[in-house]
């Protein structure tokens, strides 16, 4: 990639040099030619006689007084409604001008030239960096600390005993390549599952597929006994904490999970990284399982230096019970070949080259040893904050973590070097002339890899300014892994992100735009975007705690190399975005969101959608109700006129919204919506989000304040929206009367919250 380099090499990541876009008020008004042309013909007025100076003196005072009164109601009307947001237009456009690929590259080479865990000298020194270039850009940055329980390796063994008397001990090393440098790095952190406890097992080995709970079913039903054993189990069902919890639960003594070729390796002949972008059969994946969100020894408070701690052994911490250890697909090969018992099901069977899979267990015999470090360690996040002009009480927040597993590359350092060169170009804005009208919060999060902690204990430090001033969070966690957009939101942005992706050229596909590509990769006539009711990234805490709007997208989705040695920048040059156009397009989208949401006179927020993807819910209840053989008695009704409430409430909100506007008859009646009124209904559409929360929370886990998103029981990924409803559907059993009026209960309370949505929408008091 020198070539693309070298044409940059002039360029700084620093420089300041911008094209200057002012407004000249010559060119804002356009009242002032008409009003020149009038001065102009009275000055050549050819009439001399007193009679007709006369009458030419009326005349001449009415027209005067009609033009300046004209002028005046004009340049109300006008400076009221369109010239804020005709000057951001420009701006706006300006932003998307702006983009440089060499910026995105020369971050991203810096910030993952170390493996970089949170916790470790290494990723202070990235917080450094992060810090020094807002700084450089000249956006006034901070820090912000906690003290959180980490996990570390500190001795792992794995052995097999084969039934012919021979043992094989298992390296748990991904192989070194020439052709990567990175790979060669020793200060890379061994193989491990972060908040394993430590262990000692010796045990028989049953294999569970993706470690889903129906996949234990599946095991009781064919009779093999989980209990005592040690389970293998493959990535790519449910998070993989839920895999070792669902472990547990069936009274395995260990976990150890492994990456299948069918979901990181294509079949074939493309071979492996550095080749291709495939990961190595040496390759695996390290990751958490720790079943909570945020430092596990503060839940629900914020991890200061001084604050109340929870002992390890607290139940409320949620750590796992037994020991697990992620290993490579040549590894669970040696393993599964081991294994006699009967053939699994069809579908069970993944790509390894294996005579037959076998579920086990025995007769292989495994030994699995592996000790933990779990210490209280100091983390930190990076802020720069861009005042508003107008509304600097209002937030519009963008976030991205920084601790890698290793290198980070795409995850998450794609999307700091995206924010980085976002950044430069917001600090090139305010070079010009732009202030935005509320205030942009630019975050970087650490020890998301460890259970989202920076950005959750953030949120509960600041929990109420959010509640009253956050507009809306964005995230972008890997921001390129490969082609193709895809994007989660809450559903009253919906409408604002397909606008923002109007806009911005898609990288990958001449002509088009990233919404053109993005809609022709659905199968509908509207582009996929997920819900956040998982707990992929830090947009949780935001949406899920405090009822923030909340956005996260990127470019490629899923990617062989994830978590493993080789997420580093030489997979990111040769397959990620060799020229990081992607990366300028993530940059761009998010910066044009971040935009509208801080200029915007109106808030972006179409709640029409919100209820209309509420309906769908609903539906999808229904249907669970019947699938389960509901009584007659357990009604959706409470919903549906729930839904019902909402709608007129968003119908009258979405008319008011166009009133503002003037997009709508009567004209004269956006004239009258001056700051006040504006600012009113900014803060409905605003704080109907928040209306979703209940101070209850999620049966049992009343962190899960929001009732229409969080994660569902058995998959702490898993995106389904009603997770209370649905959880009681899936607890109900043999369908005691009990058990049902729990599902009841449960619609009413999604029900009751719907209903303070419309409350909050319609602004009035009852
Ligand atoms: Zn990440």
């Amino acid at each position: 990639m020198q070539h693309f380099l070298e044409r940059w090499s002039n360029l700084s990541p620093f420089s300041s040099d911008c094209k200057i876009y002012h407004v000249s008020i010559e060119e804002a008004s356009p009242l002032r030619p008409s009003n020149a042309d009038a001065t102009t013909r009275q000055k050549a007025s050819p009439f001399k006689t007193s009679y007709l100076n006369a009458i030419s003196i009326v005349i001449g005072v009415i027209i005067i007084g009609l033009s300046v009164a004209l002028v005046f109601h004009l340049l109300a009307t006008w400076s009221e409604n369109h010239e804020p947001e005709r000057k951001s237009d420009h701006f706006h456009d300006q932003f998307l001008e702006l983009g440089c690929n060499w910026t995105a590259s020369h971050h991203l080479r810096e910030l993952t030239r170390e493996p970089h865990v949170a916790g470790t000298g290494e990723n202070f020194v990235t917080a450094e960096y992060v810090h020094s270039v807002f700084e450089k850009y000249g956006l006034p940055a901070h820090y912000v600390d906690y003290n959180v329980l980490l996990s570390y390796p500190v001795h792992r063994s794995l052995s097999l005993d084969l039934p012919n008397g021979s043992t094989i001990e298992f390296s748990l090393q991904e192989a070194a390549f020439d052709g990567d440098p990175y790979s060669k790095n020793k200060k890379v952190i061994p193989s491990f599952l972060a908040y394993s406890p430590s262990g000692n097992v010796s045990a028989e080995v049953v294999y569970a597929n993706y470690g889903r709970e129906k996949d234990f079913d599946k095991l009781k039903e064919i009779g093999i006994e989980v209990k005592g054993a040690i389970v293998i189990a493959r990535y790519g069902g449910i998070y993989r904490g839920d895999v070792v919890l669902n472990s547990a639960k069936a009274g395995a003594v260990a976990t150890i999970i492994y990456s299948d070729p069918e979901e990181y390796a294509a079949n074939g002949t493309q071979g492996f990284y550095p080749d291709s972008q495939w990961l190595p059969p040496s390759g695996l994946q390290r990751g958490s399982i720790y079943e909570g969100i945020g430092d596990p020894l503060t839940p629900g408070w914020p991890s200061t230096a001084r604050a109340e701690r929870l002992p390890v052994s607290d139940p409320a911490a949620q750590l796992p019970k037994i020991p697990a250890l992620p290993i490579s697909a040549q590894d669970a090969k040696s393993i599964l070949l081991a294994l006699g018992g009967p053939q699994v099901p069809y579908e069970w069977q993944g790509s390894l080259d294996l005579p037959s899979y076998r579920i086990g267990r025995g007769p292989g015999k495994l030994h699995l040893s592996y000790t933990e470090n779990q210490t209280v360690l100091p983390i930190r996040d990076v802020f720069a904050v861009i005042k508003g002009s107008e509304e600097p009480d209002r937030y519009v927040i963008l976030g991205n973590h920084r601790d890698a597993w290793t290198f980070g590359a795409v995850d998450p350092n794609s999307g700091t070097a995206s924010l980085l060169e976002l950044s430069q170009r917001l600090s090139k804005l305010l070079k010009c002339g732009w202030r935005p009208r509320r205030t942009i919060v630019l975050c970087n999060w650490d020890a998301e890899e460890y259970g989202l902690i920076g950005s959750t204990e953030w949120v509960e430090e600041n929990a109420d300014l959010l509640g009253a001033r956050a507009v809306a969070y964005v995230n972008v966690d890997c921001a390129v892994a490969g082609p193709g957009f895809f994007a989660s939101a809450t559903p009253q942005l919906d409408s604002l992100l397909k606008e923002v992706t109007k806009k911005v050229n898609d990288p990958d596909a001449a002509k088009a735009t990233i919404y053109d590509s993005w809609i022709a990769a659905s199968a509908d006539t509207s582009p996929i975007i997920d819900r956040l009711g998982g707990g992929g990234s830090d947009y949780a805490a935001f949406i899920q705690h405090a009822g923030v709007p909340a956005i996260d997208f990127g470019f490629g989705g899923d990617y062989p190399v994830y978590h493993s040695l080789y997420d580093n920048y030489n997979w990111m040059e040769k397959f990620g975005d060799p020229l990081f156009h992607r990366h300028v397009a993530i940059s761009s989208v998010w910066g044009l969101v971040a935009l509208h949401l801080a200029d915007d006179d109106v808030l972006p927020f179409d709640y029409l959608n919100y209820a209309h993807e509420l309906q769908k819910y609903m539906k999808t209840v229904e249907a669970e109700l019947r699938t389960a053989n509901a009584p007659n008695y357990v009604a959706v009704e409470p919903l549906d006129s729930a839904i019902a409430q909402l709608l007129d409430a968003a119908n009258d909100i979405s008319f008011e919204k166009e009133v503002a506007l003037c997009k709508t008859e009567p004209k004269k009646e956006c004239a009258f919506h001056g700051p006040q009124k504006k600012r009113s209904l900014n803060d409905r559409l605003m704080l109907a989000e928040r209306a979703f929360l209940d101070s209850d929370g999620l049966p049992g886990r009343s962190w899960y304040k929001h009732l229409v998103y969080g994660p569902t029981r058995n998959d702490n990924y898993g995106t389904t929206a009603f997770p209370g409803i649905l959880d009681s559907i899936a607890n109900v059993g043999g369908g005691s009367a009990q058990k049902w009026a729990i599902v009841q209960h449960e619609i009413w309370r999604v029900a009751r919250v719907i209903k303070r949505v419309a409350v909050a929408l319609q602004g009035d008091l009852t």
